[in-house]
């Protein structure tokens, strides 16, 4: 047996591929927690919210006006009506509307009995307790049914939601104070080298700062992820088996860049190998170099590259699915767009490559695409110059300057 043989070369791993098998293997880690609404926002729903009340309660009026049968004004003239009463938003118009009369209405108060239509207020003339009301309204007008927004008994929030303004509003809405959220992800952050040295440090000639613990803490964070950054670890084995072991211990995930390749100084592949189980994944990606992902006894564990484009960037495309996936998060892919390329572009076919874009808004209105100049992994200036990301497909060989091609905004690989 030659001992030295190099491991079969396994194919390179389409991207879409990478993601199904991360679907497949994680599943959601972290328990439900009550928290206030206002902690709310930005945490995943762990409970379907159903309302228990009908929203609005009753038919209320959608504008300030006036409310009134709708037959009385019905054929055609405009008609003058004797108003009894004044319904503010809050309060209860104890009668009911008879032919010939109308309520001074306001936006959101419950529409009286004998009402179904109401007049606008600029469309109407009040004279000495009486209104004249157009008659080319609809039956029906400006009236908000009740239930019209929500019915009582429905599901209006389902778990796995991650909760925005208008989700927390909603439950609000329907008058709830708290939620069952999921916990947040405990995610423990290494960068590895021996070349890394912490930002505001001396640095030893050929020493760079750590670039990536930052951005990927950024990363994390916008995920709502409850981020513990441990440093750097040195390229030594010893030492990074032990602090790898530590960390998993009390973590959900484990996050780490560089030392993935399979350089002599590339050590996590080996050592997560012995703790655990360990995937090394050539993506037919670019940028994105070897992908580690698999598991430190029992918890999840991510090997990113150390290059800084491609760190960030293979987070975006796998780090983050697989961060929404274990927090409970239900799936839903980056939004992306057309625009119009304002460059031109060739590779080879087989590789599926994310060019980083800035947005400008070309002659006719359209958002135009323009690429930055560097394809380096390795160039941070371009991820700051971009706005997010042209996807190219593994088949494709060219773009053409005024072709339309797939942008993914970073606001939506952020989030
Ligand atoms: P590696 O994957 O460890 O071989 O690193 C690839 C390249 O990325 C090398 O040039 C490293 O110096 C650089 N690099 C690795 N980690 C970081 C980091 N945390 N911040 C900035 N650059 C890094
Ligand atoms: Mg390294």
């Amino acid at each position: 047996m030659d001992c030295f043989a190099a491991p079969a070369p396994s194919a390179p791993l389409p991207l879409d591929e990478a993601l199904a098998r991360v679907q497949g293997a994680y599943g959601a880690v972290t328990e439900p927690e009550e928290v206030p609404l206002r902690a709310a926002l930005g945490r995943i729903l762990a409970e379907p919210v159903t309302a228990t009340v009908n929203v609005p309660p009753v038919a209320v009026s959608a504008m300030d006006g006036w409310g009134y049968g709708w037959a009385e004004a019905a054929d055609g003239d405009v008609r003058r009506l004797t108003v009894v009463g004044r319904v503010p938003a809050g309060s209860v118009f104890p009668g009911t509307v008879g032919p010939g009369e109308a309520v001074r209405i306001f936006t959101g108060a419950p529409i009286p009995a004998g009402v179904d239509t109401v007049a606008m207020q600029e469309d109407c003339r009040a004279e000495d307790g009486a209104v004249l009301v157009p008659a080319d309204l609809k039956r029906g007008a400006n009236i908000r049914d009740a239930g019209e927004d929500m019915t009582a008994g429905s599901v209006v929030l389902t778990p796995g939601l991650r909760l925005r303004a208008q989700e927390v509003g909603l439950a609000a809405a329907v008058g709830r104070s708290s939620l069952s959220v999921r916990k947040r992800l405990r995610v423990v952050l290494f960068s590895t080298g021996d070349e890394l040295r912490e930002p505001g440090t001396e640095k030893p000639e050929g020493a760079i700062y750590d670039a990536n613990r930052y951005t990927l803490a950024a990363q994390l964070d916008a995920l709502g992820a409850d981020v513990r950054d441990l440093g750097i670890l040195p390229d030594k084995p010893d030492v990074t088996r032990a602090a790898l072991a530590d960390a998993a211990a009390t973590a959900d995930l484990v996050v780490t860049s560089g030392g993935a390749s399979v350089g002599e100084e590339d050590h996590v592949k080996r050592v997560v190998g012995e703790l655990g189980s360990v995937d090394l994944w050539k993506l037919a990606l670019k940028p994105g170099k070897p992908l580690a992902l698999g598991r430190i006894g029992a918890t999840p564990f991510l090997g990113l590259p150390g290059n800084p484009v491609s760190a960030m960037v293979t987070f975006m495309l796998v780090g983050r699915p697989l961060v929404l996936r274990l927090s409970g998060a239900e799936s839903a892919p980056a939004p992306r767009c057309l625009v119009v390329a304002g460059f031109a572009f060739k590779k080879k076919p087989g590789r599926r490559e994310f060019l980083r874009a800035r947005l400008a808004t070309g002659p006719d209105g359209r958002p135009v695409a323009h690429k930055f100049p560097s394809d380096s992994s390795g160039v941070l200036t371009s991820m700051v110059e971009a706005d997010g990301l042209v996807d190219m497909p593994a088949d494709a060989t060219m773009i053409h300057d005024g072709d339309m091609v797939e942008f993914l905004p970073f606001t939506g690989l952020f989030a």
